[in-house]
């Protein structure tokens, strides 16, 4: 063969391997956008000088409703299993999801598990090294490659698959986004506070969308914001976000099966963290996962002596522990 056929040859299978990779943008989707950050941003000055507080009350309670569907429901129950919850429980948060709008519970977890499967490399649909922005915002406008579409092929779905709540949300997304979405937050206003339809428009609709889009987004995102700095750990507080960077991220992506770990970089002090433990009290959330500090080191200890994976070893502890007697979960001896 000569040289300039070998060329050729060369020059096809990189052109073949570029469309494999290749993700092209939804326009649709870049338009929606486009007009939440202008739209929701308006919503910002006609919240401050045209709404009602009954608007503006209502339009927190959905927007904060959203945001937990999001960190609670699809990332720290659905996608990595943290706890498990009553039925009950279950629909109360696909209901609170899909007020997020930000797609099905079964589509979220299924990027979410490749985002945490290929963390840190190309075929992850939230990182690249173009950094922060393309996780936060222009992963989600892209379609996903054929080789990312081979990838959530083989994610295993079989435990989502078999939660029929999910199932129907999945079944009847459009129908559930136009009424919980679109309907509920915009006719509220309209109908029982007397607030015209601009404003309801601009604030029910437009101005929670770029909110609880926004950190809905963080939950796939953060790691660039929370980042780690060598050797300095001041504190699992969320003012490390004003001040400095923390190791959050690394137990995340190291060891993601843990109630406790807040989507915006704090440990077992968030809402969400709250929220799983009141859902625990009621009886609706079980087995809540978590991880000691005494399993870890004794899993590092145990990976060290035993030259066996870190994560293996630790898991192995954890499962070792039991619930200290007097913690406020232990049920028999309290409730
Ligand atoms: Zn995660």
């Amino acid at each position: 063969m000569g040289s300039t056929s070998q060329a050729k040859a060369s020059k096809d299978i990189l052109s073949s391997e570029a469309d494999f990779k290749k993700r092209d943008a939804v326009w649709p989707l870049v338009l929606f956008y486009i007009h939440v950050y202008i739209l929701g941003t308006t919503g910002i000055y006609i919240a401050w000088t045209g709404a009602s507080w009954s608007t503006i009350l209502f339009t927190a309670l959905t927007t904060l409703l959203g945001i937990l569907g999001v960190t609670v429901g699809v990332h720290r129950l659905w996608a990595h299993r943290t706890f498990t919850a009553t039925a009950p429980l279950r629909l109360f948060l696909m209901l609170c999801q899909t007020m997020a709008g930000q797609g099905s519970i079964y589509s979220r977890v299924q990027a979410h598990r490749l985002h945490h499967a290929k963390f840190h490399q190309d075929e992850d649909p939230y990182y690249s090294k173009l950094g922060f922005l393309h996780a936060q915002l222009h992963g989600n406008l892209f379609r996903y490659s054929r080789q990312q579409e081979q990838l959530l092929i083989e994610i295993d779905m079989s435990d989502i698959e078999s939660d029929k709540i999910v199932m129907f949300q999945k079944r009847f997304y459009v129908l559930l986004y136009i009424v919980l979405n679109v309907l509920l937050p915009l006719n509220t206003p309209f109908q029982y506070f007397g607030e015209t339809f601009g404003v309801a428009m601009f604030v029910g609709f437009w101005l929670r969308s770029l909110i609880v889009l926004n950190v809905g987004d963080l939950v796939n995102s953060s790691h660039f914001v929370w980042r780690i700095q060598k050797d300095f750990k001041p504190t699992d507080s969320n003012s490390i976000f004003f001040i400095t960077k923390s190791f959050w991220p690394q137990f995340h992506y190291l060891l993601p099966n843990d109630y406790q770990s807040g989507e915006f970089g704090d440990y077992a002090k968030g809402t969400g963290t709250a929220m799983i433990r009141v859902f625990a009290a009621l009886n609706l959330a079980k087995d809540l996962r978590t991880i000691s500090s005494v399993a870890v080191r004794k899993g590092l200890v145990m990976a060290v002596e035993t030259k066996r994976p870190i994560v293996e070893c630790i898991e192995e502890q954890v499962k070792l522990e039991k619930l200290p007697e007097n913690h406020f979960l232990n049920r028999e001896k309290f409730m």
